[in-house]
């Protein structure tokens, strides 16, 4: 068993200050049972725990730590800029520097906004769509999440399917009159909106390979279906690259799919592990933003300097010949030990896998869309989370989850993750 006193005594302070004794819900473990982690350090592939107890991280901050914890060139760029002044509320070069690396590495954007975080990104995304278009209504997916603002809220996957929350109270039904849903991977159920709500619909906002209710990819011809269907009706169509972006491919999901989306919304790994958001797209629509034009958006620690310094050494590692392709090859080997471990207990999984994230659902069944993803056995999922805990890897309190892996793992972190699945699966823990 571990020893876990120091995070149960920090728990239990923590949930007389704190709703649930946390930040952000998935958090709580409520998903898989027990009670949380409390984190000391991050090291690399690792986390530390209170208690001193290490495991090799597949949460990895729930994505952005593509270089691991604590990379020394991240930690130096921080150290530099923090000498400098952590925020000014003016513009900055290094604001340029990053909006550069993205515009050069995802392939639709010509213009960025930066923001604080991915909810503000897609809030935003949707705004500007809604006044190019000059229309009110929006489709998103079941299933896929983008944030928790009122007005995405729907059928969103990721915390609040973890919780079994059907919505969220709160949320007026004003906010969400105009958010229209359909199946993941299901175009037909698109197309009927589209003739339902005929010049309504401002745009679509996709997950392109949702992360969000375990990993789903999208089927061939899905998201070329949803740029034709946007283009045919006059609408937008958005890409929630948030998880995605710097993840399924350098240039995102977008890159790896070759279809264009006309807003892009980004997030997790463009911060380097710092609190950054930002939304992108085609010039001519990107410039209807305030100050250039009259949708207003703004935030008092937008382009903050340390988030920019932080996402800018990310992103420039990132794009060093090899690197991406060895933190997509650490994941290839998780993939396939958890699909050859598990078909030799006889133990029915799905697996899936862009790039440098991946999913497993226990589910007999292929998952294509969040209906048969909620057909997966959570129990079984919260034996394998702890049974993988007890044996030193971290993954995702949530069987609803992605896993995420970083340059970090290569060598001694990946040899003992495959290690422990083999054995957890071998033995029948899960
Ligand atoms: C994480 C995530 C968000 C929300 O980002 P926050 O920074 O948590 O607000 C939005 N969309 C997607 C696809 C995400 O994965």
């Amino acid at each position: 068993m571990l020893k876990t006193d120091r995070s149960a005594e920090l728990f239990r302070r923590a949930v007389e200050v704190m709703p649930g004794g946390v930040s952000s819900p998935v958090r709580a473990f409520r998903g898989v049972g027990g009670d949380p982690l409390f984190i000391a350090r991050g090291e690399g592939p690792y986390l530390i725990d209170a208690d001193g107890n290490r495991y090799v991280d597949y949460v990895m901050s729930w994505g952005p730590l593509v270089l691991g914890h604590a990379h020394p060139a991240v930690v130096e760029a921080i150290r530099e800029q923090a000498t400098l002044g952590t925020s000014y509320g003016a513009p900055t070069g290094l604001e340029i520097e990053l909006a550069q690396q993205v515009i050069d590495l995802v392939p639709s954007v010509e213009m960025v906004r930066f923001v604080n975080s991915g909810t503000e990104a897609t809030m935003s995304a949707l705004r500007l769509a809604r006044a190019y278009t000059g229309r009110d209504k929006f489709v998103k997916f079941e299933g896929c999440y983008h944030g928790h603002a009122d007005l995405l809220l729907v059928q969103a996957g990721s915390g609040v399917a973890t919780l079994g929350l059907p919505d969220s109270p709160g949320v007026p039904h004003g906010a969400t009159a105009d958010t229209l849903t359909a199946p993941y991977n299901d175009l037909d159920a698109v197309r009927a909106l589209f003739e339902r709500f005929p010049d309504q619909i401002a745009a679509i906002i996709v997950e392109p390979v949702a992360g969000n209710m375990g990993v789903v990819l999208p089927e061939p011809g899905f998201l070329q279906g949803l740029r034709v269907l946007t283009q045919q009706h006059g609408a937008l169509l958005i890409f929630d690259e948030v998880m995605t972006g710097f993840r399924v491919a350098l240039g995102g999901a977008q890159a790896a799919y070759g279809v264009l989306p006309d807003l892009t919304t980004l997030g997790k790994v463009i911060g380097g592990g710092l609190p950054v958001g930002a939304y992108g797209g085609r010039r001519e629509i990107m410039e209807w933003v305030a100050p250039a034009g009259s949708m207003y958006q703004a935030g008092t620690l937008s382009g903050n300097p340390l988030a920019m310094a932080a996402g800018l050494v990310t992103l420039r590692m990132l794009r060093e010949p090899g690197v991406f392709e060895r933190i997509v090859a650490v994941a290839d080997a998780v993939r396939a030990c958890i699909e050859s471990s598990a078909a030799e207990a006889g133990i029915a999984v799905q697996t899936a896998q862009a790039g440098t994230m991946f999913g497993a659902f226990f589910n007999a069944r292929p998952v294509r869309n969040y209906a048969e993803v909620k057909t997966s056995d959570a129990a079984r999922y919260g034996r394998y989370f702890h049974a993988l805990l007890e044996r030193g890897v971290y993954f995702a309190p949530s069987a609803f989850e992605a896993a995420f892996t970083s340059l970090a793992h290569e060598g001694a972190a990946l040899d003992q993750t495959l290690s422990v699945i083999e054995a957890v699966f071998r033995d029948r823990l899960a």
